[in-house]
């Protein structure tokens, strides 16, 4: 049995009280209970502050991105050795609006992911097809390619740890959730990917996530599927009670 990872994903929201207040809000009713993982993924300025207040929980802190070197002349730029070095466990990357806004690259999402592994962070790798690529019938090969570009050159160890969150771009933020059954039909495509470059084994352990525009209303449904296993939420992670909810709908 996979485990349900809930992840909210503030993007860039909050100020630092309100993200602190948020934390000692949920900490304590995430539930205690293997069936379930969640995470706050938070703007830097609040991971320091974040990661002190979950220590001992259940409650885990991930960036929402990060550079692949370690250090060096990258202005304005977060190594995986800071984040590594504040406590951080996950990270998000190549989410569709770092792709669309910062130039992120299939590349760049690897040298990243590779990065992660090499530092103890869990890459939350995104991927996801925009409304004209669904149009025009590419989800499925688009979404295989980015798999496989984000995955290349990692062993079978690493890709039972990365996190795959599949985000239909046209339904993010935007109150258009892909029907649980399309939602379903492309993580199990990814499942098959993972399958072709590494095994049976890891990708029967692979954690995939669906993310666009989940909420309170629609997780049970999405995640009562046979591929999905958790969701990426932006929207709905911002307000305590809501994100509880979805925590407890993967409890
Ligand atoms: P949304 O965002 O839940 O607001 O659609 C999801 C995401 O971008 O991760």
């Amino acid at each position: 049995m996979r485990k349900k990872v809930i992840a909210g994903n503030w993007k860039m929201n909050k100020v630092l009280t309100e993200a602190n207040q948020f934390v000692d809000d949920v900490v304590n009713k995430v539930p205690a209970n293997d069936n379930v993982e969640a995470i706050v993924c938070a703007p830097f300025p609040f991971l320091t502050s974040l990661v002190e207040k979950t220590k001992g929980t259940n409650l885990k802190v991930s960036a929402q991105n990060m550079h692949f070197e370690d250090n060096g002349a990258f202005t304005g730029e977060v190594s995986p050795v800071m984040l590594k070095d504040l406590g951080v466990t996950h990270v998000v990357l190549g989410h569709s609006e770092r792709r669309e806004y910062f130039a992120e690259t299939d590349e760049t999402v690897n040298k990243k992911t590779k990065a992660a592994f090499n530092h103890g962070l869990t890459p939350i790798v995104c991927v996801g097809e925009t409304l004209e690529q669904r149009e025009a019938n590419e989800t499925k090969g688009l979404v295989e390619m980015q798999v496989k570009k984000a995955l290349d050159g990692l062993s079978d160890e690493q890709i039972t740890k990365t996190i795959i969150a599949y985000e239909p771009v046209w339904a993010i933020g935007t109150g258009k959730t892909a029907s649980s059954e399309d939602a379903n039909e492309v993580c199990a495509h990814i499942r098959n990917v993972v399958k072709d470059v590494a095994s049976d084994a890891v990708a029967e352990k692979v954690v995939i996530q669906y993310g666009g525009s989940v909420k309170p209303a629609n997780v049970d449904e999405l995640l009562s599927q046979s591929d999905i296993d958790g969701a990426l939420v932006g929207g709905a992670s911002l307000e305590a009670d809501s994100f509880i909810q979805l925590v407890e709908a993967g409890a």
